[in-house]
C-alpha cells in the first residue's frame, strides 16, 4: 500500500484524469515523438479541453483556480509516461507564471485565459549564451523609445521555443544596475523584430522543443512590461519558487515510470529457472528505488502544500525538492536499466528513454549545483539571523 497523503476528491479527479490522457493519448506515441522529435500539439489539445493546462490559474482568467501542488499532481502522472511530451504543460506554466506573479490585471486577462484552455502555450526566456547559472550576466537589452521597448539580443535553449505564442523574456534596461537593471517583458509570437533561431537536438525529451529566440529590434508596447523596470530577475526567481516544484514533478513522475516498469520486468523475467525477482540482489535494487521515490514524493508534496499556504519564498524548499528527486530521478532509471539488463538499453523497451529524460532535471531551472547553493545560502542566513 502507498503512503496516504490526503488528496481531496477534486485533486484526485485531477490525477486521475491525466493518468487516463498519458495512457490513452501518450503512450502509443511517445517513442515514436521521441524518435521523430515531435512537437505533441495533438495532446495539447487534449490537455487544453480536459481543464489541466489551467489547473494552477485563478478562476476569474480561466482556469481552475487551484495551485502548485495541483500542478505537480498533474506533471507527475504525465511523466510517468513520458517526461518530455508533459514539458508541454509544464514548460507553458513556467512561461505563465510570471505573469501570474507580477502581472498587470490587463496582461492577465490577455494572456492567462488562452493558456489556461491551452490554445496558445507559454514560454520562458531567461537564458543566454553567456548567462546560465548566472542569470546577471544577460546582455539581451530593452531600450525604451515612447511608448515602447525596443528589443536586441538572443536567447537559447528555451523551452516551447518556436511552438508557443506568449513569451516571458528577461531583459537589461539598465546595465549599471547589475541584477536590478533586469526587466521581464512579455512578447508575442508574431511581434514583427523577433524570429527563432537553432533548434536543439537532445539527448532526451525530445518531443519538447528547445529553441534560439532572437530579438532585432523588436518593438514591444510599454504596456508589456511585467511589473516595473528592474523587477525581471525578481519574477524570475519567483517564478522558480513555485516551477522548481513541476521539475521535481517532472523527476518523480520519470522515476515512477521506470520502477513500475521494473518491477513488471523483472515479475516476468526468467534466469536460472526462475523470475529474476527471486534474486536478492534485484530486491534490493527495487527496495531502494521505492523507498527513494516516495521519500521525493514526500518532500515534493510537503512543499508544494507549503507553497500554496503561505505568502513567504520557498527558494529553500523548493530547490530541496528539485535537488533530491532529479537525483533520484537518474538513479532509479538508471537501475531500471540495469534490472532490464541488455534490454535495458535498446530502444524498444521504455527505460533508457525514461533515463534520457531524466538527466535534464538535474539541469535546467538551475542546475543541482545551484539548488545546492540556494539551500546552503538559506541555510547560512538562517544561522546568522538567530545569532
Ligand atoms: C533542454 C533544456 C531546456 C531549457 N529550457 C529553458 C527555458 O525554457 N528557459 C530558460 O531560460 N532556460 C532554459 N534552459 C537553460 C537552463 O536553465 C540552463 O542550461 C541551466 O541553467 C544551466 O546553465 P548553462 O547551461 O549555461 O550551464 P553553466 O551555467 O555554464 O554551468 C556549467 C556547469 O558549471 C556549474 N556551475 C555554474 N555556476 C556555478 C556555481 N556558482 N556554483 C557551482 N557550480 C556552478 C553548473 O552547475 C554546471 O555544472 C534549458 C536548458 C536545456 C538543456
Amino acid at each position: 500500500m502507498a503512503l496516504d497523503y490526503n488528496l481531496n476528491e477534486t485533486q484526485k479527479q485531477l490525477a486521475a484524469t491525466a493518468r487516463k490522457i498519458a495512457e490513452e493519448h501518450m503512450k502509443p506515441v511517445r517513442q515514436q515523438y521521441d524518435e521523430e522529435e515531435t512537437f505533441p500539439w495533438d495532446i495539447v489539445k487534449v490537455l487544453g479541453a480536459s481543464g489541466l493546462c489551467g489547473a494552477y490559474i485563478p478562476r476569474e482568467y480561466g482556469g481552475g483556480g487551484m495551485g502548485v501542488f495541483e500542478l505537480v499532481l498533474i506533471v507527475e502522472e504525465l511523466s510517468r509516461v513520458d517526461g518530455g511530451i508533459a514539458l508541454c504543460l509544464a514548460g507553458s506554466a513556467l512561461g505563465a507564471y510570471p505573469i501570474l506573479l507580477g502581472g498587470s490585471s490587463d496582461q492577465k486577462a490577455k494572456y492567462l485565459p488562452s493558456i489556461a484552455r491551452g490554445e496558445k502555450l507559454a514560454a520562458f526566456a531567461l537564458t543566454e549564451h553567456e548567462a546560465g547559472s548566472d542569470a546577471t550576466a544577460l546582455r539581451t537589452s530593452a531600450e525604451k523609445q515612447g511608448d515602447s521597448y525596443v528589443l536586441n539580443g538572443t536567447k537559447c535553449f528555451i523551452t516551447n521555443g518556436g511552438e508557443a505564442e506568449i513569451y516571458s523574456v528577461m531583459v537589461v534596461t539598465d546595465k549599471t544596475k547589475g541584477a536590478r537593471g533586469i526587466s521581464a517583458f512579455v512578447v508575442e509570437k508574431d511581434t514583427p523584430g523577433f524570429t527563432f533561431g537553432k533548434k536543439e537536438r537532445k539527448l532526451g525529451i525530445r518531443a519538447s522543443a528547445t529553441r534560439e529566440l532572437i530579438f532585432e529590434n523588436c518593438r514591444v508596447p510599454a504596456a508589456n512590461l511585467i511589473g516595473k523596470e528592474g523587477m525581471g530577475l525578481i519574477w524570475a526567481l519567483r517564478t522558480f519558487d513555485s516551477t522548481r516544484p513541476g521539475v521535481a514533478a517532472q523527476a518523480l513522475g520519470i522515476a515512477t515510470g521506470a520502477l513500475e516498469e521494473a518491477v513488471s520486468y523483472a515479475r516476468t523475467r526468467i534466469q536460472f529457472g526462475e523470475a529474476i525477482t527471486s534474486k536478492q540482489a534485484i530486491q534490493h535494487m527495487l527496495a531502494d528505488m521505492a523507498t527513494e521515490v516516495e521519500a521525493a514524493r514526500a518532500l515534493l508534496y510537503a512543499t508544494a502544500r507549503m507553497i500554496d499556504a503561505t505568502k513567504q519564498r520557498t527558494t529553500r524548499e523548493s530547490a530541496m525538492a528539485k535537488l533530491y528527486a532529479s537525483d533520484v530521478a537518474v538513479r532509479v532509471t538508471t537501475k531500471a536499466i540495469q534490472i532490464f539488463g541488455g534490454r535495458g538499453y535498446m530502444h524498444d523497451y521504455p527505460v533508457e528513454k525514461m533515463m534520457r529524460d531524466a538527466k535534464i532535471t538535474q539541469i535546467y531551472e538551475g542546475t543541482s549545483e545551484i539548488q545546492r547553493n540556494e539551500i546552503a545560502l538559506a541555510l547560512i542566513k538562517e544561522a546568522a539571523a538567530k545569532a
